[in-house]
């Protein structure tokens, strides 16, 4: 996975931050799904790797409850976590026990399950 995501990382468009990220969604099915950011000149535009990944699942008719793992490499001098609007969203179709995998160029790793990221979601039983 180490390989695919440092390739991955260079189609992501962030020449504003230079902060590229690349997330590969691993389905259940065994196919995974790549995602990178694609930054705006107007900021607000700019869509995350991860959900970049999962709203490419979806037009890819997955469901929620397909998806599996989540790996995630960024540009930046140490691994990072899912900014919280990403969160809100893997929360929303990842399982709790699902995994959020981060990982760097000397493949190291960090595993975190999706219920210890986001431990009090607003989901659908708050609706
Ligand atoms: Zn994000």
């Amino acid at each position: 996975m180490k390989e695919e995501l440092i390739k991955l990382l260079d189609r992501a468009y962030a020449p504003y931050s230079k902060f590229k990220v690349a997330a590969m969604l691993e389905m259940k099915d065994g196919k995974f799904i790549p995602g990178v950011n694609v930054e705006n000149a107007s900021y607000g535009a700019t869509i995350c790797a991860e959900r970049n990944a999962i709203t490419t699942a979806i037009a890819l008719g997955y469901k929620k409850g397909d998806f599996k793992n989540i790996y995630i490499m960024v540009s930046g001098k140490k691994m990072s976590m899912p900014c919280f609007m990403c969160r809100q969203v893997i929360v929303e179709f990842m399982d709790k026990d699902g995994l959020i995998i981060l990982m760097d160029r000397d493949g190291n790793r960090e595993e975190y399950k999706v219920s210890d990221c986001c431990p009090y979601p607003f989901d659908e039983d708050d609706l």
